[in-house]
């Protein structure tokens, strides 16, 4: 069956190209999917911009709209067995980890899905008893979404469901590494009831399938989640048509641990923190800032605990984590570390690829990694990995913690250890940092606002300002008594 989905009717590409999708965990062909080049593209926003201008989807009533993402969340539970699978088979994440983010994609759209008719507007006293005033929230138009590999669905769903909520068509482009969710995702858009032509969904490379969805008149906004340089092209070419841009960019995320921290919860949240899906998490904390006097004690059982963690594959039911994406990936952090090495960094574990298990032998599979003794003005510690791969660097009080963790061009998310919660307000109040946990790392809800400040990105996903990330407030004034005001005579 067709791939590309665009004006209702699932096709292929109109040159005919496809491509092969491997499992990054031992290389076996998952599946051959249509490749779309800029002429789909210009299809699908050209569909895009139909449905908006003259299909019902963004006067339907907000609550039908949310109506729609419910049925969507059931769906999404009905297929949770077969949508987990497809995603642990495109990225090589372990199965029961895809299983989580189905169930945290189901939430994203319930949460919109109850969002969507809550705000009418809002009535403003004008101060004239004849005239009266209001603002009601329209949606933005065709959005451009574009999503990064590393949480395929769940990235997806954090601009669909809001996208939906506020009455906006679109057009999807996934990565072109991780295809298959947002398949069945669009599909289960189709079987709710989605009119055609308000989800269209375009496969393939960025530059490519990718490139027209930034510079296009007919698209009003682009939301993007990847990485910064390509962050940073979209915004340069949708200057040229003023567009409405949201990036959610990358992370250099500082974990700070005290030495008043609870050292088994630390300790043991530190590996949570950079070693979860193998560091390809934009939140992670890759950057361990630790207190001096903590510091020999607290690395050290860091090293010893990284060196158990066991590698494998998506159905390895002993595995702790998996493969990093593609052999690309594989060589940029091995390069990384490289980089670090050559500065003076300290490799305390890891640092290679596994040897020895023919079972990780046909995947791109890298060591948990700690470099030791790094220092902020080392390329590993303002660039990122999304790898394996853990900085640790010393502090010597607050104020220093506070420093060395602003230190960076990121401000994405970030963590706090310490018993002493006056301590931890304070530090937290510092940190130029979008989401920061204290004695705690990675959950978040919904509800809850999730973005960067710095460079990465701006605008928000999730919560309340998700979804106004996808509207256009209108101000509308009425006179209820026009009588000519003879400014000018
Ligand atoms: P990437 O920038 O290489 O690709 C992201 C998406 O952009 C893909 O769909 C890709 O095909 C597309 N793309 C690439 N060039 C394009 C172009 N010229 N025009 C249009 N589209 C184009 O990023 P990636 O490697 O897929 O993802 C990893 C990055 O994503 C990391 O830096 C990570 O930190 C970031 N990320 C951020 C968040 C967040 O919430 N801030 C979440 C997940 C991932």
């Amino acid at each position: 069956m067709p791939e590309l989905f665009i004006g209702g009717t699932w096709r292929s590409a109109l040159d005919e190209r496809t491509r092969e999708i491997h499992c990054p965990a031992d290389g076996t062909l998952v599946a051959v999917v249509d490749e779309a080049g800029g002429k789909d593209t210009v299809e699908a926003i050209a569909a895009a911009r139909r449905a908006f201008d003259e299909g019902p989807w963004p006067t339907v009533p907000a609550a039908e709209r949310g109506a729609l993402l419910l049925r969507v969340a059931d769906l999404l539970q009905r297929d949770k067995e077969a949508m987990a699978r497809a995603e642990s088979l495109d990225t090589g994440k372990r199965l029961v980890e895809s299983v989580y983010d189905i169930d945290d994609v189901t939430a994203c759209f319930r949460y919109y899905g109850r969002l969507a008719a809550a705000d009418a507007g809002r009535v403003i006293d004008t101060g004239n008893p004849e005239a009266d005033s209001r603002v009601v929230y329209e949606p933005v138009g065709v959005c451009a979404l574009i999503t990064p590999w590393n949480y395929p669905l769940l990235q997806t769903a954090w601009k669909v469901a809001p996208a939906l909520a506020a009455g906006n068509t679109f057009v999807l482009k996934p990565s072109e590494l991780t295809p298959h969710t947002a398949i069945h995702l669009v599909r289960l858009l189709e079987e709710a009831g989605l009119p055609a032509g308000v989800a269209n969904l375009v496969l393939g490379a960025g530059p490519e399938a990718g490139a027209p969805l930034a510079d296009h008149p007919d698209v009003d906004m682009v939301s993007f989640t990847g990485g910064i340089h390509t962050g940073r092209r979209l915004m340069a070419t949708a200057a040229g048509t003023v567009k409405k841009v949201a990036l959610e960019l990358g992370g250099k995320n500082p974990n700070i641990v005290f030495a008043d921290a609870d050292f088994e919860t630390a300790v043991d949240m530190a590996l949570t923190a950079v070693f979860l899906h193998s560091g390809q998490v934009c939140s992670a904390g890759a950057r361990l800032l630790v207190e001096d006097s903590l510091h020999d004690r607290f690395v050290d059982e860091v090293v010893r605990r990284a060196q158990l963690i066991r590698l494998g594959g998506p159905f390895d039911e002993n595995a702790q984590t998996g493969a990093l994406i593609s052999a690309q990936h594989l060589g940029k952090v091995e390069a990384y570390v490289a980089a670090g090495l050559a500065e003076g960094a300290v490799l305390r574990c890891g640092g290679a690829r596994p040897t020895g298990d023919p079972a990780l032998e046909n995947g791109f599979f890298y060591l948990p990694t700690v470099l030791d003794e790094c220092r902020a003005d080392m390329s590993v510690i303002q660039e990122e990995s999304f790898g394996p791969v853990l900085t640790v660097e010393r502090f010597t009080d607050e104020a220093d913690a506070v420093r060395l963790a602003n230190d960076t061009i990121y401000g994405l998310a970030g963590a706090v250890w310490t018993t002493d919660q006056a301590r931890a307000q304070r530090v937290v109040s510092k940190l130029r940092i979008g989401t920061i946990w204290i004695n705690d790392y990675h959950p978040y809800v919904p509800q809850a606002e999730w973005g960067g400040f710095k460079q990465s990105g701006f605008g928000r996903e999730l919560g309340p300002t998700g979804l106004a990330e996808y509207q256009e407030p209108k101000h509308i004034w009425r006179n209820t008594n026009p009588v000519p005001q003879g400014w000018f005579s």
